[in-house]
């Protein structure tokens, strides 16, 4: 799959690399014991410490450690053993320290991967940089009175993972399942919630292009996007108005952008010239953090299967294609879901593919449809795992399938019941089905006459009517071998 972009002279090469923050799920703060439950009151779990208030001094949460380097093992990354917080600063009204509690020359996790799969069934690998973990920033709220900006403190030291990527993103598709796969293994380790929308992953996004073979350009980073769907599109634009300027003889200045959702650009923020000059140098009230080999390998052998590896049980204990497996997997709750549908009953495990279908795209286009996610799915497991066996047994088929789904979606029935009450049981009594056959044949004089001179392509119009005869209740295989049958008998 080629990624190349067309511009007006020339081909380019998107060049993309990511920093994700991603809120360790932890009750309390990196350095206090306040609380961190998302939209309480305004200032209402602040303790001194989040205040900084004069000397006050931090105390390292070890469970947001142990997030970090359950986080790092998820990523494939070296855990370090030995690193060391430091103050980044700069002022800011919602910063009351004037600093941020940060990690910069040795992070707590160094080097690792991450693989990214596609549609076609192919893959790639992600380098990771490192991840390290910093203190979260409070938030102005400008939106509170006309003429003042208020300021929050709840999320002012709550713990954050920073992970890095390499610059080997090449598009904005990828991108994108770059971003789902590291809030999908983060929520399987269960050290963030990945809610997006409430800010609990978000990232910056570099970006530059060049000519293919070419070093790489100079990038813009777009700061602070929280969906997905943002993400892609200010990428889109961004690499469409980078390719502009460089075909018209400009060069791109490495500026710090904004992006606009409601009008889809992206704008300067800063430019390189007004980049602050954070003056690292490691926070005097914190001790170096070294681990204990021991502690890290009670982490990795506590780590739950991971897509990557649930993926491999799928592909080699369920027959599944790469991608199907990947998609299943990509959420926790989806893949929860399909295994207890699985394991619900022996002979399921024949129909896998079939199941995916069913879950993927019926069921899955019923809860988008009322935006309801799986895990409240008004259809169990268990009643998908029958509904898939009527079908595959020939009860019912397919099409009667679609209508039992949605009555099973609205009235949490189960599908047997359904079928049972409203009579779309399967006819698979020969007599029965000769009998429609005979009635439809007898009423399409003209085009029987015609299919026997030679129009082979009508048969699919006596099946079609006396299957609508038979209000869609004809087993369909039954029904095309009667049909051929008596036509051939007219030869
Ligand atoms: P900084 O700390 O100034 O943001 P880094 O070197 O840590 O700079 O890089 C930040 C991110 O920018 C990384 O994810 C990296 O992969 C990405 N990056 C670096 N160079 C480029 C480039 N030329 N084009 C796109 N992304 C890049
Ligand atoms: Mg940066």
């Amino acid at each position: 799959m080629s990624n190349l972009i067309k511009g007006k002279k020339h081909e380019w090469e998107t060049v993309i690399g990511l920093e994700i923050h991603a809120q360790v799920k932890s009750n309390s703060k990196l350095f206090s014991n306040s609380s961190t439950v998302f939209g309480s009151k305004p200032n209402s779990q602040v303790s001194l410490v989040d205040a900084a208030m004069p000397g006050m001094l931090p105390v390292i949460n070890r469970y947001c450690i142990e997030q970090a380097v359950k986080s790092g093992i998820g990523l494939n990354a070296k855990i370090n053993n030995h690193s060391v917080f430091d103050r980044k600063n700069y002022f800011y009204a919602d910063l009351p320290q004037g600093y941020q509690i940060s990690q910069y020359k040795y992070p707590i996790v160094g080097e690792g991967k991450v693989t990214i799969d596609f549609k076609d069934g192919t893959s790639k690998d992600i380098r990771i940089v490192r991840l390290h973990l910093e203190q979260d920033a409070g938030k102005s709220l400008h939106d509170q009175n006309p003429t003042k900006t208020y300021v929050d403190l709840n999320r002012s030291g709550v713990a954050l993972m920073e992970i890095v990527s390499e610059p080997d993103i090449r598009s904005a598709d990828e991108a994108g399942l770059y971003i789902s796969k590291i809030r999908s293994i983060l929520m399987y380790l269960d050290t963030c919630d990945g809610n997006m929308q409430e800010g609990s992953l978000r990232a910056d996004v570099n970006i530059s292009v060049r000519k293919p073979g070419d070093d790489y350009g100079t990038r813009c980073e777009i700061k602070n996007l929280n969906s997905i769907k943002f993400i892609k599109q200010a990428i889109n634009y961004e690499v469409k108005r980078q390719i502009e300027v460089l075909e018209e003889g400009g060069v791109i200045e490495q500026n710090t952008l904004l992006f606009n959702t409601s009008s889809g650009k992206t704008s300067p923020m800063r430019s390189k010239e007004e980049a602050h000059d954070y003056r690292y140098f490691p926070d005097p009230d914190l001790l170096p953090l070294d681990i204990n080999q021991e502690d890290i390998d009670k982490l990795k052998n506590a780590i739950p299967e991971l897509p990557d590896d649930r993926k491999t049980r799928y592909i080699s204990d369920y027959n599944l294609s790469n991608y199907d497996a990947s998609v299943l997997t990509s959420d926790k709750y989806v893949s929860d879901y399909y295994d207890t549908i699985i394991e619900s009953d022996k002979t399921l495990k024949d129909s896998s593919k079939i199941v995916v279908n069913w879950l993927t795209s019926e069921l899955f286009s019923l809860l988008n449809d009322k935006n309801i996610q799986i895990n409240n799915s008004p259809v169990t497991p268990q009643n998908l795992g029958k509904l898939v066996k009527l079908i595959t047994e020939d009860i019912i088929s397919g099409k009667i399938a679609k209508e039992v789904l949605v009555e099973m979606f609205n009235t949490k029935q189960d599908p047997e019941k359904i079928i049972e009450k409203k009579g779309l049981k399967q006819v698979t009594n020969t007599s029965e089905i000769e009998t429609i056959v005979d009635e439809v044949l007898k009423e399409n004089q003209i085009i029987v006459d015609q299919y026997l001179s030679g129009k082979d392509k009508l048969l699919g119009f006596f099946v079609g009517q006396s299957m609508k005869k038979s209000q869609g209740k004809a087993n369909p295989k039954i029904l095309n071998e009667i049909i051929k049958i008596k036509l051939s008998k007219k030869k």
